[in-house]
């Protein structure tokens, strides 16, 4: 089994002291609560073991969508979190989840859902979707130069109109029980980065939002092979990202302080 490392990166920050503006109520929230290692390194220890993230593996000649091998070829590896949470008879319940689709799956048993509907975003991602992979091939088979310029403008000007569609849908619920869609809450109305809501801290405070758990511990690390801007390595700890989580997690961790006080 390989060693699973204990290092701290990105700011050296602990999570509570990682401040996010709330637009809701004009103030900085933290999160209240510790970070949550040892669940996280259990589970780190059960990936290297297992090298899946469930238990649906299909044996010899199948393809398991849940492997973990991905992570360390081509596609490199991602964000997993994890939170211990309070429930309301007072019992231990521990959350995890993946940033983003695993293997194109957004939805695995036993890991926190994404921010949307997945009916609903099939819906709305799928007829573009198929649009912009036929636009590429015409892009690439194209020899006119004019003619591949005014087609990599039709791509462009899709994909934004799709991905504006598809951040509508993300909707967050907060510790106040305020529920309001991402394109409300980000600040930046016109540059919501793709990918905001698929990280695995507002995956996991939605989660416990909606289902009326106290989180007490949050951890976040990264799997599998180091990414491109090589700032993720395999086994550290990293906190909330700043360009996709930071602008919407104060709106997230609102109401969850005055939650611990009374607990
Ligand atoms: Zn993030
Ligand atoms: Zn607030």
């Amino acid at each position: 089994m390989e060693r699973v490392k204990n290092n701290i990166s990105q700011t050296d920050g602990a999570i509570s002291s990682y401040a996010c503006f709330c637009s809701s109520c004009g103030s900085d929230h933290t999160f209240p609560g510790g970070e949550c290692r040892l669940f996280a390194q259990a589970l780190m220890e059960r990936l290297s073991a297992r090298k899946d993230i469930g238990s649906n593996s299909l044996g010899p000649g199948g393809t398991n969508r849940l492997s973990t091998d991905p992570l360390f070829g081509e596609s490199r590896g991602k964000m997993f979190g994890v939170m211990e949470c309070l429930a309301a008879d007072g019992a231990t319940v521990f959350c995890k989840a993946f940033s983003g689709q695993f293997n194109g799956l957004w939805l695995v048993e036993g890991w926190a859902p994404p921010l949307f509907d997945l009916d609903e975003w099939t819906r709305v991602n799928t007829g573009p979707e198929l649009t912009i992979k036929r636009l590429s091939r015409e892009i690439q088979a194209c020899r006119d130069e004019h003619a591949r310029r005014n087609l990599q403008r039709e791509r462009r000007e899709l994909s934004r109109r799709l991905m504006k569609d598809l951040h509508a849908l993300y909707q967050l619920t907060n510790f106040r029980g305020l529920t309001l869609p991402l394109t409300d809450i980000f600040p930046d109305k016109t540059g919501i980065p793709t990918g905001t809501g698929d990280c695995c801290a507002p995956k996991l405070l939605n989660f416990a939002a909606t289902h009326n758990l106290l989180p007490i511990g949050m951890s976040e690390f990264y799997w599998g092979r180091e990414n491109r801007s090589a700032n993720r390595r395999h086994g550290h700890f990293y906190l909330p990202c700043i360009e996709k989580c930071r602008p919407i997690l104060g709106f997230m961790l609102c109401g969850l302080r005055e939650l611990h006080v009374r607990k």
